[in-house]
């Protein structure tokens, strides 16, 4: 299998075991400002190079993980806010044409779910939910395996769930959005204030010059500072309540949390577990283990080499 992630600043391409281990990888800038053409063609190149490299044949198909919205039947990606320019963009078909091979296109947050559930932290479990805490916050809904994709193909968003009703503005516009609460950029946004006050000489120590992000806070809060702790208190409480309301929709086996902050480890997954049965129906939460993911940045990469090996096995 080919695995593609398109997440961030470099194109990253790997080949892929039917066991989810990674054979040979090879990444690339993205330079997405040379327009999605470009971007395209330098990833089937990448394509065609890793499957020689692993000496995988010309019909490995090709698993693509993008940021979304995209429209998985069909292969477009909608458009990203990541990536200049990329506006129904047919990358599918594009790469099938340029490289001989069936591709399949899915949202990155929902492939870094399969990827966990698969291969990762929730191997054997079926019903799986994923939080992926980075820049924003994404998720993945795994359903008897299966990523579930909507009755649209734009999966989950589990990042905008509310867990406030009166609570601050999102990003996304929303109000009260699980990631107004724990992702980076929030937990940012909290930390800069903090620095500016009475109380932050930890935290910006901890920036060193800089502005002051979640690692910044995470280091404050394990040398025992009240304020950092605080920060991640409140994003941790808002994690429960985020995982209790999937506990009650889903009923899963497993909660795999992933992304960046979850190295912030128990200072933020502490109170996130102390809650979750505040904000969830008893008989359904003692079912639902919660889990820090072990794949790491590749779970994205991973989980659409799975969404290929289901191409390939139908
Ligand atoms: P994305 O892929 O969405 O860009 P990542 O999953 O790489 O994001 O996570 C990036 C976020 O993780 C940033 O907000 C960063 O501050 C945070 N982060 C990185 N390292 C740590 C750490 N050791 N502890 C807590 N947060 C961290
Ligand atoms: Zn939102
Ligand atoms: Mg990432």
């Amino acid at each position: 299998m080919l695995a593609v992630d398109l997440g961030g600043t470099n194109l990253r391409v790997a080949a892929v075991s039917p066991q989810g281990k990674l054979l040979h990888r090879e990444s690339a800038p993205t330079r997405d400002a040379l327009g999605p053409e470009s971007v395209i063609e330098r990833m089937a190149a990448l394509c065609d190079h890793v499957a020689e490299a692993a000496g995988l044949g010309d019909d490995a198909p090709i698993g693509v993980a993008s940021p979304g919205p995209l429209d998985p039947k069909t292969g477009v990606v909608i458009f990203t806010p990541n990536l200049a320019g990329w506006q129904d963009v047919p990358l599918a078909s594009s790469l099938s044409r340029l490289t001989g091979r069936a591709v399949r296109l899915a949202n990155d947050a929902n492939c870094a779910g399969l990827g966990e559930a698969r291969f990762g932290a929730a191997i054997g479990y079926d019903q799986v939910v994923y939080l992926g805490l980075g820049t924003g916050v994404g998720g993945g809904v795994i359903i008897d395996g299966r990523m579930y994709e909507g009755g649209h193909g734009l999966g989950v968003e589990l990042g905008h769930i509310c867990v406030a009703m009166d609570g601050p503005r999102c990003s996304c516009g929303a109000i009260g959005c699980l990631e107004a609460f724990c992702a980076g950029w929030a937990i940012a946004h909290e930390a800069t204030l903090v620095a500016d006050a009475e109380d932050g000489e930890a935290i910006r120590t901890a920036a060193n010059g800089r502005n002051p992000d979640a690692r910044a806070v995470t280091d404050a809060a394990n040398a025992g500072d009240p304020a950092a702790l605080a920060i991640l208190e409140r994003a941790g409480r808002a994690l429960g309540a985020g995982i209790g309301l999937l506990i009650n929709i889903f009923n899963p086996e497993a909660i795999v949390i992933g992304g960046g902050l979850a190295a912030s480890g128990e200072a933020l997954l502490g109170p996130a577990r102390a809650a979750v049965p505040s904000y969830s129906f008893r008989g359904l939460r003692n079912q639902a283990i919660i889990l820090r993911a072990t794949l790491g940045d590749d779970n994205g990469l991973i989980g659409a080499a799975a969404i290929a090996l289901d191409l390939q096995n139908g």
